[in-house]
């Protein structure tokens, strides 16, 4: 029953970061998933997200708030994260090329993705701010 009980959660877990756009940190996922599971633990959400991340159903992304930020958009895109209201959104800055860098860089190995986060003022805080 445990198994069950557990991928079960696990899948609220993943549709949840599907059709998030914010990015969440861990303690925010917990906070979400307790809604519909209020026994499950924040090892168990941890867990659960390191499993998402290593099947690769989710990235995570580490920034500047030295949290870690969950998506589960795996597709490479590049992230922005606001200094200011601590958001981690989805921006449209080109990636690079993994087949061209590793031809052009020399690089034997094996690129599989790649997590970029810019980090900066987003522009709701840009127009909030006072000057
Ligand atoms: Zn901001
Ligand atoms: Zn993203």
């Amino acid at each position: 029953m445990a198994t069950i009980k557990y991928s079960k959660q696990r899948e609220a877990i993943r549709s949840y970061l599907t059709q998030t756009k914010s990015h969440p940190t861990a303690e925010v996922v917990y906070e979400e998933i307790k809604k519909i599971y209020p026994n499950i633990s924040l090892g168990t959400v941890y867990r659960n997200l390191n499993f998402l991340v290593e099947q690769g159903d989710a990235i995570k992304l580490s920034c500047e708030d030295h949290k870690e930020h969950y998506d589960g958009v795996t597709h490479p895109h590049s992230h922005f994260y606001c200094k200011c209201c601590h958001q981690v959104y989805d921006v449209n800055f080109p990636i690079p090329d993994f087949q061209h860098l590793s031809d052009t860089c020399d690089f034997k190995g094996q690129i599989e993705n790649c997590t970029m986060v810019f980090t900066g003022i987003c522009p709701n805080c840009c127009n909030n701010s006072p000057q």
